[in-house]
């Protein structure tokens, strides 16, 4: 007889073992998938400043191990799989992956969002080292410094904004004559007097030994090359949603994110998504953190209706 979970969380970053922590401690029978190693994006952040409780900050794989430790202690299990494909309007949702098929009552996406990087050479190898993707997360370490924003959009006006209440000089690279954020941040960026702007530029090339030391940029109307002294580079160019498994079974908004109110609950009875995958106004640790509780209050929720027979 194939065994039935009561929750099948997909994706082991903050909310997922958020998620699989409060489920298991809730004594439902909860498996979590992960594909690499737990924390997801947090993982690879060498320092967590931000995530409260750990006043010297922390770097991001310990506190995705202990995430994952946490949840596990309460009996939630991890399987450290490849998600390949998801049945998620059946009254028993299955999950296939690499390793075998499961099958569960309720299901937790977790699957997160990837930043979209500029493709330089090397550019993963500068991550922690000046090239950063979360101005939010990382401004504090470039305060009375210079640095480089890339990116047009809603984001990048937003992250110049941030950057420009702690840094010297924030130095605005876009690769057209016009911003696509939305008016009510024009008025904003112009009272902002540390922000200069480089319009249809693009980064060429990023400078500097152990540390960034600048950038290269071209101007797509001038023929020669020009060096930027900074000290940090946020790259915020988008993301791209995790939700290529759920495409044609979710709603989705119209950048790729799950629909998914405060409550986290999707398109499809029973299934939920956390997380930065969800769509929200703030994609942190603490935000899929809450995400990862509120979807395991709404899974309790869900299971006592009784609405099915799963004998
Ligand atoms: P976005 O709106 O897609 O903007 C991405 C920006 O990066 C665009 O300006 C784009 O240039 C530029 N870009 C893309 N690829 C690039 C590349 N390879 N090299 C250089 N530049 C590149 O993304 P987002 O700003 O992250 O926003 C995502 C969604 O969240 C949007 O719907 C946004 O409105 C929303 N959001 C809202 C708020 C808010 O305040 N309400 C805050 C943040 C985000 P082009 O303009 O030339 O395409």
């Amino acid at each position: 007889m194939k065994h039935i979970y009561d929750v099948m969380i997909i994706g082991g970053g903050p909310g997922g073992y958020t998620a699989a922590l409060y489920c298991a401690r809730a004594g439902l029978d909860t498996i979590l998938f992960e594909k690499m190693s737990p924390g997801g994006q947090m993982a690879l952040t060498s320092h967590i400043e931000n995530y409260p409780g750990y006043e010297e900050g922390i770097d991001g794989f310990t506190l995705g191990t202990k995430m994952k430790d946490g949840a596990e202690r309460f009996g939630a299990r991890t399987e450290f799989a490849e998600v390949c494909s998801l049945t998620l309007s059946e009254k028993i949702k299955t999950v296939k992956t690499d390793g075998g098929t499961y099958f569960g009552k309720t299901v937790i996406l977790s699957t997160g969002a990837t930043p979209r990087e500029l493709n330089l050479k090397e550019e993963k190898e500068w991550i922690g080292r000046g090239l950063s993707y979360c101005a939010t997360c990382d401004g504090m370490f470039y305060k009375n410094k210079n640095v480089v924003v890339v990116g047009g959009g809603n984001t990048a006006v937003a992250e110049a904004l941030f950057l420009s209440r702690i840094c010297k000089k924030v130095l605005l690279i876009h690769r057209r004559d016009t911003l696509r954020a939305t008016k009510v941040y024009h008025e904003l960026l112009r009272n902002a007097k540390n922000i200069e702007f480089y319009w249809n530029s693009t980064v060429t090339q990023l400078l500097g030994i152990e540390k960034l030391t600048g950038v290269k940029i071209q101007n797509k109307d001038k023929h020669e090359e020009e060096i930027l002294d900074c000290d940090g580079i946020f790259v915020c160019i988008g993301r791209r949603p995790a939700s290529e498994l759920v495409k044609e079974q979710l709603e989705l908004d119209e950048n790729g994110y799950i629909q998914a109110d405060e409550s986290t609950q999707t398109s499809i009875p029973g299934v939920f998504a956390v997380g930065d995958v969800r769509t929200k106004d703030l994609r942190q640790i603490v935000t899929a953190v809450a995400d990862g509780a509120v979807a395991s209050y709404q899974v309790e929720d869900y299971l006592s209706k009784k609405l099915f027979d799963y004998s």
